[in-house]
């Protein structure tokens, strides 16, 4: 952009492209990588006024650098939020949020599909300094209206949900919220800014993993927080002094993937769609999670909220464990880990993985069945990934 302060005025796709890019003298084409820790002065009086906040300008890359502020002005334009600030992972975006707004004697009420570890970092760290924590089913709207309190401070979720793809009420969850003067955090992880824009629905703050579809190859761990300047103020306040910020480098992959996110985003979709067709006729799978299939619960609140499905699909196969099993391991090429987001399709046996650690009653009200798996599906050719996935499927 030639001149400042006008980014709001283009769309989406040129945003991703074109917003934050401050040209250095060299007069570089590309976005550099300002890979240093810390910068420098002409004198002492310059040092003491940057020091002092008198004059705004880098002192340490811990609090601010260029690279990093590029992405997260880009990523800020994209979400339609006054202000993005970057992290050194998803959890540390989570993290960072609650250290900026919560004290002792807080209730943060969270859904109970949420990942993995924000459970642990709500129970089991964030719970060690007198915050209550309840836990209720995301499109329960009286479960949640019946958990608020006058202390309650935050309302956390994500939407869709993994792995069943429940879709969230997000405006009804924002009102419960501002009624009673708490923020509604969203996770937007799944669907990116390319998909869904949940300031917009009436969220306070929107937290990403940028090291699912924001790098979408799989190469750095990052996160990111967007949301108002005033909030954001308070979540920077955490990240300079605390020390989850992102590294220059990172922050140059995120800033590139974020060019082609809305592309990328299309293609996943597309993927996922046909793939989800094709598994809900095959006569070996019981049951497809995916909000494009029109008998999806969340199918019509999916058509309001988002620009797309996303790229995750979920399935129940027959024969429980064993079935699952028998189809993850026939794949050829489709990657087997826990990890999600990237041009290369990844499944999943979320009971035995990443809700191994839950109890069956838990399983069970969470509905992670033994015969469930989860695909994250890439950039490959539909047809190779349906081929992959029946190889094992024939066998059921
Ligand atoms: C991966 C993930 C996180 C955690 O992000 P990290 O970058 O791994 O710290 C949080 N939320 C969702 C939905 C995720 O998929």
């Amino acid at each position: 952009m030639h001149s400042q302060n006008d980014e709001l005025e283009y769309q989406l796709d040129t945003l991703a492209i074109r917003t934050g890019h401050t040209r250095s003298f060299e007069g570089e084409h590309a976005e550099p990588i300002f890979l240093t820790s810390s910068f420098v002065y002409e004198n002492a009086a310059e040092a003491a006024a940057k020091f002092s906040g008198e004059v705004s300008g880098n002192i340490y890359s811990r609090f601010t650098n260029p690279t990093v502020a590029m992405f997260e002005k880009r990523l800020a334009a994209m979400d339609g939020a006054e202000r993005a600030v970057a992290t050194s992972s998803g959890m540390g975006a989570l993290l960072s949020v609650c250290m900026a707004f919560l004290k002792a004697g807080d209730h943060v009420i969270c859904s109970r599909a949420v990942f993995g570890s924000i459970v642990a970092l709500f129970e089991k760290y964030v719970a060690k300094f007198a915050v209550d924590i309840t836990f209720v089913d995301l499109n329960d709207l009286d479960a949640w209206k019946n958990a608020m309190r006058p202390e309650t401070k935050m309302l956390f979720i994500e939407s869709p949900s993994n792995p069943l793809a429940e879709i969230a009420d997000i405006p009804a969850l924002a009102e419960i919220a501002h009624a009673h003067n708490a923020m509604l955090v969203v996770d937007n992880s799944f669907c990116t800014p390319a998909l869904q824009q949940p300031l917009k629905l009436g969220a306070d703050l929107v937290m990403y993993s940028a090291t699912k579809y924001i790098d979408g190859q799989g190469r750095a761990l990052g996160g990111a927080v967007t949301g108002s300047h005033k909030l954001l103020e308070e979540v920077f306040g955490v990240v300079r002094t605390l020390g989850p910020s992102m590294s220059p480098f990172n922050a140059w992959v995120f800033l590139k993937g974020l060019e082609t996110l809305r592309l990328r985003m299309k293609a996943h979709c597309e993927n996922a769609q046909q793939l989800a067709e094709w598994l809900d006729q095959h006569k070996n799978v019981e049951k497809v999670y995916y909000a494009g299939l029109p008998q999806h619960i969340g199918h019509e609140r999916a058509t309001k909220q988002q620009q797309g499905f996303g790229g995750i699909v979920s399935f129940v196969v027959k024969g429980g464990r064993e079935g699952a099993w028998k189809v993850i391991d026939n794949t050829q090429f489709i990657s087997i880990t826990g990890n999600l987001g990237d041009v290369k399709s990844t499944i999943t046996h979320p009971a035995t993985t990443t809700h191994g650690k839950l109890s069956p009653e838990a399983k069970q009200a969470a509905g992670i069945q033994e015969g469930l798996i989860r695909v994250s599906v890439g950039l490959e050719d539909i047809s190779d990934i349906i081929r992959d996935l029946d190889r094992g499927l024939a066998l059921i």
